[in-house]
């Protein structure tokens, strides 16, 4: 296959409407794929990801200056694979019309679900997870018979450079287009006349995004951000609950949108958490500078924003705990050590920003109504992760709180859950993709009526005096006196 599809980034107006009109031409040309070629588009991409997965482990591994090579191959490369997988499993069933029952007035007729690709997607990707963020929205437009336009993230530009290479190598310019470039591309990219877009990052450029998507009425799915909490009841072991929090905080050295973000402990607990979480993770990373599984800051820029944020956090009073199991030098490093932060206060930019990097405030809370209140007054988070082994407890929390997505006794992983929507509500944003959600994310539901050979109309139509209307209209009332 050529590689035209690798797109310059100028000019960037005309050159970006060009390849969607491409994108465009070719979909109306073809508007109804098979569940065969949604297949093969689903298997090269498939292909691509076994052919290339080593070199994009690599290039992400550039770009963090230091990602663990696990966790690219944990958090990317085989939840796409497992992505692609579900749908080539469900993917029939999913397309398959869907029966519907009809009213008695329509008596007669057929009613179905028709279960139609809306055409080019956009789909803006984020530096954190620059492969998964991308790859896996474009499997669910795929899977629901799409073609795509995918803008990558400037800040892993290794990553951009083999996605482009990947998708030209496996696809046409007709199918899927990759785009890369800065805000500037970003920007025209979002006033794309899309049928549908896609956009993964932070909370401010989500509003940003929606606005430009409103010019042009494209539907958007937003994946934002947010503060995600975790709960802790008291009956919780809290050893047990610091080593499970500590798996999800370390991963990408917690620069995961739903990474915890800070966590609610019983009063006169807070010192346990602290040295059970420090214990924890030391086991985990016995070393950090020179520490292969322990991922650097993505850029200077990130790094200084949370070093500010610790500064600002200790200059108000807060207790800092800085976990440096070996006291490493972090000289000539993007790396930061994990850091927890105790006797907090609102006023904090760590209790007013998404972290999104390794810091995690430990709160104090005296009932749970008090930890529920706490959530409840602040903006619906991506995530939340309540520990207990008390059932109805878990439920009380999913009944009261709203949050894109909960684990229970779990922090992270269901994400991975392709049989699940993903999404956040909200401020941490709106839409979901993964599952069958996904595939009618993607898709138009279009109602559709058939009639068949005997026209009930003719009898009831107007002039409406006549005496069908009225015996069937009567039958109708009586049917409705009740609820
Ligand atoms: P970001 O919002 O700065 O950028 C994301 C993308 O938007 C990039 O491709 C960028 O080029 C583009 N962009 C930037 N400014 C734009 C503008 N004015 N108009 C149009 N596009 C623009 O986010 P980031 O720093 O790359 O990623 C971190 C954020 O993403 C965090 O808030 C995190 O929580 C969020 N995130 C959310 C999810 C999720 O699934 N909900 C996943 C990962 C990251």
């Amino acid at each position: 296959m050529s590689v035209q599809n690798v797109v310059e980034i100028e000019p960037v107006g005309p050159a970006l409407s060009v390849v969607l009109g491409k994108l465009q031409a070719a979909y109306r040309a073809d508007p109804a794929p098979s569940y065969e070629q949604r297949v093969d588009r689903l298997s090269r991409l498939h292909a691509g990801l076994m052919e290339f997965k080593d070199k994009i482990i690599d290039a992400v591994d550039q770009d963090f200056d230091g990602r663990a090579h696990a966790e690219t191959m944990l958090a990317e490369i085989l939840p796409i694979l497992e992505g692609i997988r579900y749908y080539r499993k469900n993917l029939r069933k999913l397309m398959g019309q869907s029966k519907r029952h009809l009213p008695l007035m329509l008596m007669g007729a057929h009613a179905k679900v028709h279960y139609q690709p809306l055409g080019v997607v956009g789909i803006v990707v984020p530096w954190n997870f620059p492969v998964f963020l991308g790859l896996s929205p474009l499997v669910g437009a795929l899977a629901a018979g799409n073609r795509a336009m995918i803008k990558t993230s400037e800040f892993a530009p290794n990553t951009a450079d083999l996605l482009t290479e990947m998708i030209s190598k496996h696809f046409t310019d007709e199918e899927v287009v990759v785009i890369n470039g800065d805000v500037s591309v970003a920007t025209e990219f979002t006033k794309l006349p899309f049928d549908h877009l896609v956009f993964t990052g932070s909370t401010p450029v989500g509003r940003i995004v929606m606005r430009a998507a409103a010019e042009n009425l494209t539907p958007v799915t937003l994946e934002l951000g947010g503060k995600s909490p975790v709960i802790i009841h008291d009956d919780f072991e809290i050893e047990e609950a610091a080593k499970r929090v500590v798996f999800g905080k370390g991963l990408n050295a917690g620069q995961i949108c739903v990474s915890p973000d800070y966590v609610m402990v019983p009063r006169g607990k807070v010192d346990a958490f602290v040295a059970a979480f420090v214990k924890a993770f030391s086991h985990r990373y016995p070393t950090l500078a020179a520490n292969k599984d322990y991922t650097s800051i993505i850029t200077e820029r990130q790094r200084d924003r949370l070093v500010e944020n610790i500064e600002d956090a200790k200059a108000k009073g807060a207790t800092v705990t800085a976990i440096n199991p070996s006291n490493d030098s972090f000289e000539g490093t993007r790396k930061l050590p994990m850091h927890l932060v105790t006797d907090v206060t609102e006023d904090m930019r760590v209790m007013q920003e998404e972290i999104f990097g390794p810091i995690l405030p430990v709160i104090p809370y005296d009932t749970l109504d008090d930890a529920i209140a706490y959530v409840n007054d602040r903006d619906r988070p991506l995530a939340l992760y309540y520990f207990d082994w008390d059932k109805a407890r878990g439920e009380k929390i999913l009944n009261e709180t709203h949050s894109g997505g909960v684990c229970i006794n779990e922090v992270v992983t269901h994400v991975a859950v392709d049989d699940m929507p993903f999404g956040g509500v909200g401020p941490s944003g709106m839409g979901h993709y993964h599952g069958k959600e996904g595939f009618l994310n993607f898709s138009k539901a279009k109602g559709v009526v058939r009639k068949g050979k005997l026209d009930g109309n003719q009898c009831v139509g107007a002039p409406w005096d006549n005496k069908m209307f009225k015996l069937l209209v009567n039958f109708q009332l009586r049917r409705f006196r009740k609820p």
